[in-house]
């Protein structure tokens, strides 16, 4: 059984102040594996103060001294990727096969903060004026459970890259992770206060790093509903804030796509971390004319999209993380019947032999058109909506008419029309012929997929501000 009581404050393992105890629940199958103290208000503002303190000092550090400690904290994670994987296994659900590059990635952000930071002028000149970019202060690191080990990871890589000491908020069902992050970041050893962690309550800790004015920035990735409110929260304390929230990906497969190789990848995307991914390609859209090969490619595909246990490399889809969540998946199948798609393959209900954990059946929709709620909102599981498109034109339309622009993909074999039709898509990123990853790019939405980005120069930009001191 496993305990978790402590925050990490000013360089040290402290006993939580907040008093309330959350179960941690085993997804595979339902059972309690431990419990966790969450921290309350008074544990948040300790973290506030020791990064106050911590700042005066980490925020006039040279480009090579921040670079030391992002080589440093590579180092600690890059140690324990191993163990960081099983605690994200056991206590998330996320299969071996995602989540053993996910914490590795993690791990590898610090290496690629260090680069941009090299890359970044921090300062600029013209005839008498020069600018320099300054740490913002004290920044509130918000984070999900659908990957916290490498949200940690990327987040703190850009702050400390900045200079910008921090408090971090992450998941509360993220704890056992966390718990090994918090290992690895002691053995760091960085000076004290420039990295604190509370374990909370997003309502409780996450709230008053949002409202705190003592925090001059909240870097924040999870669901449009909480972006909302911290960005509405943070106004009175005119706080910086990077949002970073969901998404309704569009898949464009073009007519001159090989779908042999085209169909088990967008599955693979789909289905990416068993569907629980902001930047899953969950709606696929296919030429209209070659809609019966796509529907043949899928029911073949799909055997080679296994749900089980998580721990076993060959499993492709784990279950999802709580039962709050099976249950909204359920009910987005459930509407998606209603509403007159097609079930090509999956359903409702629990996959057979599974009905323990909170694990569902991968589903693929066919007849969906783009007005449908399972096409407009994001569902966060294994759903998947074909939608068929008349031509290019109409593709783009479709994979636009979205209140999302997080991420987008496009296939096809002659690339010079994949680049076209990229380049008139209204997402952060867009994938031409497959599942790719670039830590320099930038990482981010337009519309209410979010504000601001991650990753590279960008990512340390966004916890900069510029000075421009004129003679
Ligand atoms: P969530 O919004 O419920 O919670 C995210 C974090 O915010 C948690 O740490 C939570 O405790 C905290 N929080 C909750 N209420 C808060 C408040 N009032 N003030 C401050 N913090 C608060 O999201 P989730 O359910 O943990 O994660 C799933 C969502 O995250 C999905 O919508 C998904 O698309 C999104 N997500 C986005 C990205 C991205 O990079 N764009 C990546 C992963 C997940």
């Amino acid at each position: 059984m496993n305990t978790v009581t402590k925050h990490y404050i000013d360089g040290a393992f402290v006993e939580s102040h907040g008093r309330e105890v959350m179960d941690i629940i085993k997804p595979t199958n339902g059972k309690m594996i431990g419990r966790v103290t969450l921290g309350d208000e008074e544990d948040a503002r300790c973290g506030i103060a020791a990064a106050k303190r911590a700042f005066a000092s980490f925020g006039r550090t040279t480009k090579e001294e921040r670079a030391k400690s992002l080589r440093r904290l590579h180092e600690v994670i890059s140690a324990r990727v191993d163990d960081l994987t099983a605690a994200m296994v056991e206590e998330y659900g996320g299969v071996v096969q995602f989540a053993a590059p996910i914490v590795q990635a993690g791990a590898n952000a610090f290496l690629a903060a260090e680069k941009a930071l090299q890359e970044l002028p921090l300062t600029r000149n013209w005839g008498r004026t020069t600018v320099t970019l300054e740490p913002v202060g004290v920044a509130g690191l918000i984070t999900p459970w659908n990957a916290n080990a490498l949200f940690l990871c990327v987040k703190l890589a850009s702050a400390v890259a900045a200079g910008c000491t921090v408090v971090m908020k992450p998941s509360e069902l993220s704890s056992l992770q966390t718990q090994v992050w918090l290992e690895c970041l002691h053995e760091a050893n960085l000076p004290k206060g420039v990295c604190n962690v509370v374990i909370g309550r997003g309502d409780v800790v996450g709230a008053e790093l949002v409202r705190n004015p003592d925090v001059a920035k909240i870097s924040f990735t999870g669901s449009a509903g909480v972006g909302q409110a911290i960005m509405r929260d943070g106004a009175a304390t005119m706080k910086r804030v990077t949002l970073e929230l969901g998404g309704k990906s569009p898949n464009i497969l073009l007519d001159d796509a090989d779908l042999e190789k085209v169909i088990p990848t967008a599955l693979v995307i789909a289905f990416l971390n068993s569907g629980q991914a902001c930047a899953a390609g969950t709606r696929l859209l296919v030429p209209r004319k070659r809609l019966d090969a796509v529907m043949r490619a899928i029911a073949d595909a799909i055997a080679e999209f296994p749900v089980g246990d998580p721990s076993d490399p060959k499993t492709a889809i784990g279950p999802m993380v709580n039962q709050k969540q099976y249950e909204r998946v359920q009910s987005y199948i459930h509407k998606g019947i209603e509403e007159g798609a097609d079930v090509l393959v999956g359903g409702e209900g629990h996959p057979p032999g599974l009905e323990a954990g909170y694990f569902v059946k991968p589903t693929v929709f066919v007849n969906v058109t783009n007005d449908m709620t399972i096409a407009r909102e994001e569902i966060f599981g294994p759903v998947l909506c074909v939608i068929a498109y008349e031509n290019d034109e109409d593709a783009i339309r479709i994979a636009n008419d979205t209140d999302f622009g997080l991420h987008a993909f496009v296939s096809g074999t002659d690339l010079r029309r994949a680049r076209c039709v990229a380049s008139r898509i209204l997402a952060g990123r867009v994938a031409i012929n497959g599942m790719l990853d670039d830590q320099q790019a930038p990482f981010g939405g337009f519309k209410h997929s979010g504000v601001g980005r991650e990753f590279g120069t960008f990512g340390i930009e966004a916890f900069l501000e510029p000075r421009a001191i004129l003679e």
